[in-house]
């Protein structure tokens, strides 16, 4: 039985699990770790009893050839460490590593809401936020990830984890939010909550500074999102992923429309449908493991992934299902 073992390895959380035809199995979460011992640690407690054909990781950074990540603002720790290679010497087993949102998209055109399109754009917005386009073709599906949440936005504005100021990250993503409820809110907060469930549940209460924040924040996702819809005008659907988007959406949802109505050049995306991911949080997981499978079809004998030859897996090219 074909199975491999997968990592969502965000910004703030790792999920370990076991992705079987297309089915997921979670094995184990805990905090991302912070060094490649640490990681593979974590597999090696994860998988012990388990019988793969290798390990796929889908991490939230700029990944090259299926070996390494090159950049990763949330991750800097993983920055220019080839992955796949140290953790194929430490379990003996073939390593794919794939961008997070390439995955996602390579799930939702397989399994979840991009079955039907012919391009479609994935979004997420949990401690960071990112992006990825989905096309298909007759003969091909591409997948091309890009970073909207270092779209410039407001310069001058405030620091973002890549170091840049103004990015769309550092004013609306989950993880800016949170640092900037704990700054204003500060004790308020019930320890061990995080602040982003303390807002949801102000917004629930109606309070009006909660209904107001997520309106600011809905907004500035939507003009990160009408970005992105002005490069293709044949994006049909966006889908919505991660943590914040998706715990925020009921009230996010009104002022992110507004700004894509407002901002979007293609009179077809004014009114684009958006749809909270049905994969999400196991989109990652299928995609990695379609990553994987794919990286090591027709290498008999080798796992040097074919995404490989191309100078980045941000755009990573298949044959259709
Ligand atoms: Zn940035």
């Amino acid at each position: 039985m074909s199975q491999v073992a997968t990592a969502d390895l965000g910004g703030s959380k790792l999920s370990l699990a076991l992705v079987t035809s297309g089915l997921v199995v979670p094995l184990h979460r805990s905090r991302s770790p912070q060094s490649v011992e640490q990681l593979v640690c974590e597999l090696q407690k994860a998988l012990r009893f388990a019988d793969c054909d290798g390990v796929a990781l889908a991490v939230a950074g700029i990944t090259r050839n299926g070996r390494e990540v090159i950049e990763s603002p949330n991750l800097s720790q993983f920055n220019g460490v080839p992955l796949a290679s140290l953790v194929e010497q430490s379990l003996g087993t073939p390593c794919v590593v794939v961008n997070d949102m390439v995955a996602a998209a390579l799930a939702e055109g397989e399994y979840g809401e991009l079955t039907s399109v012919k391009a479609g754009l994935v979004f997420t917005n949990s401690t960071g936020i990112g992006g990825s386009i989905f096309m298909r073709t007759r003969c091909e599906r591409r997948t091309l990830a890009c970073e909207p949440g270092h779209m410039v936005l407001w310069p001058g504005g405030p620091v973002c984890s890549c170091g840049r100021r103004g990015c769309v990250e550092a004013v609306c993503s989950g993880g800016a939010v949170r640092r900037e409820l704990e700054a204003q809110f500060g004790g308020r907060i019930p320890a061990g909550m995080d602040p982003s469930q303390f807002l949801d549940e102000a917004a629930v209460r109606g309070e009006p500074w909660a209904i107001q924040k997520y309106s600011e924040i809905g907004w500035a996702m939507g003009l990160a999102l009408a970005n992105c819809l002005n490069l293709h005008s044949e994006i049909e659907r966006i889908v919505l992923t991660g943590t914040f988007a998706m715990r925020g959406d009921s009230f996010l949802r009104t002022s992110t429309q507004r700004a894509i109505r407002e901002h979007a050049m293609f009179v077809n995306h004014r009114s684009i449908a958006i749809e909270p991911s049905k994969l999400w949080p196991n989109g990652a997981h299928l995609g990695a493991a379609i990553a994987f499978y794919e990286g090591n079809k027709g290498s008999e004998g080798s796992h040097i992934p074919a995404i490989g030859s191309i100078e980045t897996d941000y755009l990573c090219a298949s044959s259709p299902p």
